[in-house]
């Protein structure tokens, strides 16, 4: 696709239904009747979330920056930890997540609908009490056709767009939230107030059940990096500029979780904490938005369906007010198009977390860094890019996502080499013959040299036909025939996913064909 012309939209609900066909993403307790925000990932999602969290790892942790000079011409340092879900609770009274991590929420009392205020927008003339006020839901457009059909419907004659307000549920005083109809409501006055909601999960370690053993399941990985701050600079040789960096589970219970894995209650993050001497932070701020965006643009999404977006002064969070600035890599998902939702956000957050940790009063260290090149005890500042790797994964599905009416599957996934859950797949033409041997071969030798990459399908049942069909779906880049002549010259029909190209190619060069297509040399 090239960079001019944006991909058309794909509907959501042809992914889900392929994602559940073919075995990427399945709802959670499926046979329960699911559990809501809640998503399990199948055989092929599985290698397709680790081949995304591999190539962060690779290219964030072990080869960081790929090898890209940090804005001191340095290499860029960077280590892994991998730190509790459950941590102290007093972690997250520090980190401002106990009296502050909270959405505001709104009930519905006649559908008992709950729903975000600040995910629910009011049309109508704002500050006009006596008109019709209605409620709809962000990023819908379905459901502000319906609110803007109901107001003209009150007013008895279509409103213009010039005579139509509309504000956040949140900028509404008492009396206009009297006059305000939720999205799925016949009556005005059934929405609540907006109350504060707080978003962590909270368990009791140990056998009591009570306040004082309360703890919470973490709603991001990066506090696990900030406690463990003095634990690595101690226990290893890196000196600031350096960067911690962890990939793991992270709990929310969300309002309204929606849109796929979107918004999910339990997701997985892969984080970098950079900490870097104040004076620097602008440069590391810049340097990490511009890479992180080429990065994903490196992995396939790229073009229009991508953007990176310096959020506005009034946007940021408490931690980033003075700093550097924060911005978002942002992908147009079809349930945000034409807007986009977020993937990673980039945010410059001072020494706001070591400061919070090292002042709270039950915290036993010292945080201070001591800089023996500038001969300066500081705390270092830091800049963390964030990125979900769930989201990151239906990015690359909606993106891999390409309806082609000339395949008989219709569709086929066109994933980046390096994410694709099956690499290559091996077809004995017909099941006898001496074909299976020969392809069985194949595929052990391609599944010694390429395993730890993903799958080698080796399928020697049903028409031809529909064997490709099942690859094209699951996105598979590369399938070898094996046929009569195979027997003879030791030659196979290798398909290209995108192309269609086939070409003849020694058994002995099978595995080379496929590692100078991965990039693998
Ligand atoms: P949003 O505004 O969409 O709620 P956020 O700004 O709260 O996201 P961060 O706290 O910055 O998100 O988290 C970093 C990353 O974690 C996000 O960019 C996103 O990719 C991912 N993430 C956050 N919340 C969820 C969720 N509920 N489900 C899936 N991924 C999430």
């Amino acid at each position: 696709m090239s960079e001019t012309s944006p991909k058309p939209t794909i509907a959501m609900d042809d992914l889900m239904a392929l994602c559940k066909r073919r075995g990427f993403i399945y709802q959670a307790s499926e046979i329960y009747g699911g559990i809501q925000g809640f998503w399990d990932y199948g055989p092929l999602g599985a290698q397709l979330k680790k081949n995304l969290r591999d190539a962060w790892w690779q290219d964030v942790v072990m080869n960081p920056c790929q090898g890209m000079a940090g804005p001191d011409g340095n290499p860029v340092r960077i280590v892994p930890v991998d730190t509790c879900i459950i941590q102290n609770p007093k972690v997250w009274e520090a980190s401002g997540h106990v009296a502050g991590f909270n959405d505001p929420m709104v009930d519905c009392r006649e559908s008992k609908a709950r729903y975000r205020a600040d995910h629910l927008m009011c049309l109508g003339e704002k500050g006009d009490t006596s008109g019709q006020i209605y409620a709809y839901v962000d990023n819908d457009d379905k459901s502000y056709a319906t609110a803007r059909k109901k107001l003209d419907k009150y007013k008895k004659r279509a409103l213009s767009d010039a005579e139509i307000d509309t504000c956040p549920l949140t900028s509404l005083s008492a009396d206009e939230l009297k006059v305000t109809v939720g999205p799925d409501a016949s009556e005005a006055g059934t929405l609540t107030e907006p109350r504060a909601f707080n978003l962590m999960f909270d368990t009791y370690p140990g056998p009591i059940r009570d306040e004082a053993n309360k703890a919470y399941l973490r709603p991001e990985t990066a506090q696990g990096i900030f406690i463990n701050f003095k634990n690595v600079i101690d226990t290893t040789r890196v000196k600031v500029p350096f960067g911690i960096a962890q990939t793991g589970k992270a709990f929310r219970n969300e309002v309204t979780p929606r849109n796929f894995t979107f918004r999910s209650r339990e997701f997985e993050q892969m984080e970098v904490e950079f900490f870097c001497h104040p004076s620097e932070a602008k440069d590391w701020y810049a340097f990490w938005r511009d890479w992180r965006m080429s990065w994903w643009k490196s992995l396939g999404l790229a073009g229009d369906n991508l953007i990176l977006r310096e959020h506005d002064k009034d946007e940021l969070a408490h931690y980033a007010k003075e700093g550097a600035g924060t911005s978002d890599v942002e992908y147009r998902f079809p349930f945000t198009a034409p807007r986009f939702g977020e993937l990673e956000g980039i945010a410059h957050r001072s020494n706001f977390d070591l400061k919070a940790h090292q002042n709270h009063p039950a915290s036993t260290v010292k945080l201070e860094y001591f800089d023996q090149e500038r001969n300066e005890r500081y705390l270092p500042d830091c800049i963390e890019p964030s990125a979900g790797l769930d989201r990151g994964v239906l990015a690359s599905l909606c993106e891999a996502y390409t309806p082609d009416e000339s395949r008989p599957s219709k569709v086929f996934m066109k994933f980046h080499p390096r994410l694709a859950p099956i690499k290559a797949a091996v077809f004995p033409l017909v099941n006898k013959d001496g074909m299976p041997e020969v392809g069985e071969k194949l595929a052990a030798d391609l599944r010694k040299r390429f395993g730890h990459l993903g799958a080698i399908e080796f399928d020697p049942k049903q028409n031809i036909g529909k064997r490709y069909a099942r690859m094209d779906e699951a996105g598979c880049p590369f399938c070898f025939t094996i046929d009569g002549d195979s027997l003879t010259d030791q030659t196979v029909t290798v398909r290209e996913r995108d192309t269609l190209a086939q070409e003849r190619v020694s058994l002995d060069r099978a595995a080379a064909y496929v590692a100078e297509k991965l990039g693998l040399g």
